[in-house]
């Protein structure tokens, strides 16, 4: 609702758009947890080349010749071979690499190879450290098309060792590297208390060497040995600040992994992390995902350094206290209602820091550990990481999306007036009391709905919190401003059912994603719904109307439509309490799957027309922090001001060896 003045969008290059994302409430923090954050996230930063020379043997080279070129360049910055040569830095700071984060496909610049080598020439005494052929070597990976074209293959029938450009194998074949994996996991290596196999491989670069194979271990006396000595300098600075006993635990375990590369002490590790649930703050600092790796045993090294969201969780505390008060009043028949019902409390961090395989392409949310078997056993922290995906709707304001799609000036307003609010509240109401409303009969398999299930079970959280929306309980707990904030969800919610979500799907595809069936379901039902109803009399609540050649939703009647939410509540709520497969099928398969490919056509084709970068990644804030003369520190600061070429600058002149 506020409009602050902070800069969400940053530059924009090729396919990406720089975002900044705000520390809400970092200012607010203890002395001591603001000390905390400063070290973690130092030991944060001090992982960014581990990245870098994961995802291609010659990255980190090549970031650094393309620096020392771009710091000396004294040519024409106007010229399009420069301009072009900007934005190809711009892209491998963005990937960790000279392939796109997402596609894995190799750059082609946008300069000519002669240009680059004139440009070397100019600087050759500024470069001493690199030989002709090394030079020779970098120009050829650059532009060679035959030359590393993928950092992950995973077409089928190729080796995907050999012709996958990350750094995780080295002169081995994929059969080769199964071979061994498979013959260390036969050999066993397991943890020492209950048998469970440890995630073989998954710190270790493979290589093979005058016939032989063996791993080199990543650990602070093997390889990344210099940059996992800071992260652990670091962690260990950071320790006396921890939040509990039980944390400082998990840093010494976390130390001694990073020390030794046992694989048992990283599981020991993510067990006492997963248990840690109290602290305010937390963080993951490690080889965490294996999607780099086309065997998916090698794990890439992130960092993320975040706190609890306090506003987020006192909203959902509020709706926890009166959680009884939801169940018993919703319009689903009372046999299926729960007599005792709990909320849950909020699952909103904020992030702190980016770094590593997290930064500045960033997940928006967290749900770790990976290891199988410690999930059953021990559980998993999943969290959304709320101040980004914050800064993705702030930044997302005034791009023309909701002017493109929405009918008109008065949906327009109220989506810009409204919106912001009761996204984060329709997501509270979805997560703490949607989830977990309602009950099964006596007798009914959980798993009944089978491959309906999930999308039923969506649709059962969001038409829990549409249905609510509009209720003065929520203006009576302070939630709302007043009784008319819910219509920015409403027409939120029957536009992207309808129209909108249908720009993430490709032309000729179906909607697959449960979350996305789920919306084009309810949207879809309300609007059968009313077209049932003899509309003689008056307007339909809802209708698809065409204005200029283009299709729009219109809401005649929020009221009539809050009904017809209430009614497909109790519906969703009856087939999910009875285990009613046959009409689960019905719903998912009437309203949820099939895509109109006229209307599609449609909106890919005005979706394309606002220019939208597909791709988004965050700056960091800065921290610095601020010593007495005996050099403890009495505060620590947060700016937002540095641009990205700084800050990839500083990283790279700060947090490099
Ligand atoms: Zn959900």
């Amino acid at each position: 609702m506020t409009n602050d003045n902070f800069n969400y969008n940053d530059e924009r290059f090729a396919d990406l758009q720089m975002l900044r994302y705000k520390v809400h409430g970092f200012e607010e923090l203890s002395l001591k947890q603001k000390t905390f954050i400063y070290y973690l996230q130092e030991a944060a930063l001090w992982g960014r080349d581990i990245l870098f020379d994961q995802n291609g043997v010659y990255n980190l080279k090549i970031r650094k010749v393309l620096e020392l070129l771009y710091l000396n360049y004294e040519g024409d910055k106007e010229s399009e071979d420069y301009k072009a040569f900007e934005v190809y830095l711009k892209r491998v700071w963005f990937s960790n690499g000279i392939h796109h984060h997402y596609g894995c496909e190799k750059f082609v610049p946008g300069f000519s190879k002669e240009w680059l080598k004139g440009v070397m020439q100019n600087a050759r005494c500024k470069m001493q450290n690199y030989s002709e052929s090394e030079l020779e070597e970098i120009v050829d990976v650059i532009f060679n098309p035959d030359v590393m074209q993928k950092r992950v293959n995973l077409a089928e029938g190729e080796d995907l060792v050999k012709t996958s450009a990350c750094n995780y194998y080295q002169g081995v074949s994929q059969e080769e590297a199964e071979a061994f994996y498979n013959k260390q996991k036969e050999e066993g290596g397991r943890t020492t208390d209950n048998g469970h196999p440890v995630m073989y491989g998954m710190n270790s670069t493979l290589v093979k060497k005058d016939g032989e194979i063996y791993e080199e271990k990543w650990t602070t006396s093997e390889k990344y040995g210099a940059a996992l000595t800071k992260i652990v300098e670091y962690l260990k600075f950071a320790r006396p600040f921890a939040e509990d006993e039980k944390q400082q635990e998990v840093i010494d375990l976390l130390v001694s992994y990073y020390e030794t590369g046992d694989l048992k002490t990283f599981d020991e590790y993510s067990i006492a992390w997963v248990e840690n649930t109290e602290p305010l703050i937390d963080f993951v600092n490690g080889f965490i995902e294996c999607y780099g790796d086309p065997l998916g045993l090698k794990c890439s090294w992130e960092s993320i350094v975040n706190f609890k969201d306090l506003v987020a969780t006192k909203r959902t505390e509020t709706l926890s206290d009166n959680a009884q008060w939801f169940e018993d009043n919703s319009p689903v028949d009372a046999r299926f209602k729960k007599d005792k019902v709990k909320g849950v409390s909020a699952k909103v961090i904020n992030a702190a820091i980016l770094a590593g395989d997290l930064y500045p392409a960033s997940a928006i949310g967290i749900n770790l550990p990976n290891s199988e078997w410690i999930r059953a056993e021990h559980g998993s922290k999943s969290v959304t990481i709320g101040n980004l995906t914050d800064a993705y709707n702030k930044a997302a304001k005034g791009n023309g999306f909701v002017d493109e799609f929405a009918f008109s000036a008065d949906e327009i307003e109220i989506i810009k007036k409204y919106g912001d609010l009761t996204d984060d509240l329709h997501t509270d109401l979805h997560e703490c009391l949607g989830h977990g409303s309602g009950k099964l009969l006596e007798g009914v398999d959980s798993d009944g709905l089978k491959a309906y299930g999930s999308t039923i079970e969506e649709a059962r959280a969001d038409l829990f919190a549409l249905y609510y929306l509009p209720d003065a309980k929520l203006v009576e707990l302070g939630l709302t401003p007043d009784l008319e904030a819910y219509k920015a969800s409403y027409y939120g919610q029957m536009m992207n059912g309808l129209i909108t979500q249908l720009v993430r799907i490709k032309p000729g595809d179906n909607i697959e994603e449960s979350h996305m069936r789920n919306r084009a379901l309810i949207a879809r039902w309300a609007l059968n719904k009313v077209s049932d109803v003899s509309s003689e009399v008056s307007e339909p609540a809802v209708e698809m109307v065409k204005k200029d050649g283009k299709t729009f939703v219109k809401i005649n009647d929020y009221v009539r439509l809050r009904e017809i939410f209430g009614e497909l509540l109790a519906e969703i709520q009856r087939i999910k309490s009875t285990g009613d497969y046959e009409a689960a099928k019905n719903l998912v398969e009437n309203y949820g799957v099939k895509v109109d490919a006229e209307l599609h056509q449609e909106v890919l084709e005005r979706y394309k027309k606002l220019n939208l970068a597909p791709y988004k990644g965050f700056i960091n804030p800065r921290y610095d922090a601020i010593k007495d003369a005996q050099g403890n520190i009495i505060d620590v600061t947060i700016s937002y001001n540095e641009g990205y070429a700084e800050q990839m600058l500083r990283y790279s002149r700060d947090y490099s060896f």
